[in-house]
């Protein structure tokens, strides 16, 4: 079980970067969605790239709306979360046929969310042993693939 939560603990980035401002509020504003890593946009969420990875195609869906609880969200925006969370895992297993999926969300610090105050879904494609080529050097993770190509992959499937 342990396995399956800790991946999402890291932090989506330092907070020297933003002291203040929410990012996933920033990021859509910004209009730079290569750059920011944003794959797709809908009506009231938007799918995003983690800067920080856990497996390669680590995609997370978030509300435009700034909310900390499942609460703070209406009905047509938790709707649509859910169908981009299924569009997701869709293309994600068409791109890159992972063995299995992990779909989370963690809600409050205590629970081991990275920017607590701004809920997203993570969804990541696993395969089995993938936790082994994963090398971790300081705060930096080795990955398989660059996230350009990730985005350049995903990108063309959305
Ligand atoms: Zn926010």
């Amino acid at each position: 079980m342990d396995r399956l939560w800790n991946p999402w603990r890291f932090q989506y980035v330092s907070k020297e970067k933003r002291p203040e401002g929410c990012i996933f509020c920033d990021l859509p504003r910004e209009n730079n969605d290569e750059e920011n890593l944003i794959v797709h946009r809908a009506r009231f969420n938007y799918i995003i790239l983690n800067r920080y990875p856990y497996t390669t195609g680590h995609l997370m869906v978030v509300p435009f709306v700034h909310t900390d609880s499942l609460q703070g969200i209406d009905g047509a925006t938790s709707q649509e979360l859910f169908e981009l969370v299924r569009a997701a895992d869709d293309k994600l297993r068409q791109v890159y046929r992972p063995k299995g999926m992990n779909l989370g969300m963690n809600l409050g610090e205590a629970a081991g969310a990275g920017i607590a105050e701004h809920i997203h879904m993570h969804v990541l494609p696993r395969w089995i042993g993938d936790a082994n080529f994963l090398t971790v050097v300081g705060e930096t993770r080795i990955l398989p693939e660059e996230l350009s190509e990730t985005y350049r992959k995903l990108k063309a499937v959305f």
